[in-house]
This record gives C-alpha cells, structure tokens and sequence, in this order.
C-alpha cells in the first residue's frame, strides 16, 4: 500500500489529508474538512497534473524571454519533457497575450500560450 500526504490548495484552510491506497485506488483519505478535498486528494493521489509555467525565446527582439503557460493542466509526469520541448522553441515578434505558442503539447490536450506580449 502507498500513502502520501497531499495538502490541499483548494482553498486557503490548506489542509493536510493523508490518503493510502494502490495505483488507482484510493483505500482511505483523512485530513479533509470538505468534500472538494476529497475529490482534489483523490485526483492527486491517482492521477497529478499540474500547470505549466515557463519563457520562450524571442528572436531578435529587445526583450529576450517571453513568459508562457499551459491554458489547461498537464500530467505531473510529462512536465519535465514538456520543458525540453518548449526549450527548443523560439517566435518571432509580435507575440500577443494568449498566442498559440505550442499546440497540443505532446499530445496532452493543453495549449502553451503566451501570457505577456511582444510587438
Ligand atoms: S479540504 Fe476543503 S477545507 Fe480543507 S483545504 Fe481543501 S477545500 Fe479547504
């Protein structure tokens, strides 16, 4: 059996649950003082995603780095190949807020897009 403890960041109470269980199944949770902590231990436990965050190069633009993001979650094992992806990346000014930087990052359904602007 696995246990991990997993604080929830659903809201700012940020309990501590405790949940014990076996590949994707979750045999005990304790800790949460809601239901939402429940199912948000539970997606933890089984299954973890996470938003991405990073920069992409800008060619030959005064500002060098450009700030970008995942606009859904990405799963928590893919994070580290999809930053070797985004590394080789580079655009080309202008860039604009929410731009499609990389489309359906290996395959996960997630867009990387732009969260500042270069014109
Ligand atoms: S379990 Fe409920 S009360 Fe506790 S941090 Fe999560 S959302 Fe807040």
């Amino acid at each position: 059996m696995t246990e991990k403890q997993i604080t929830c960041i659903i809201c700012p109470i940020g309990c501590r649950i405790t949940v014990r269980g076996e590949d994707d199944t979750v045999l005990s949770l304790e800790g949460n003082q809601c239901i939402r902590g429940e199912a948000y231990a539970k997606n933890e436990f089984i299954h973890p995603v996470r938003i991405l965050t990073t920069t992409v190069k800008v060619e030959g633009a005064d500002t060098p780095l450009i700030p970008v993001r995942s606009d859904q979650p990405v799963p928590q094992e893919k994070l580290m190949e999809c930053m070797d992806l985004i590394k080789e990346v580079s655009v080309t000014k202008p860039v604009l807020r929410y731009q499609v930087i990389v489309p359906d990052i290996l395959g996960t359904g997630a867009n990387i897009v732009a969260t500042g602007e270069v014109l």
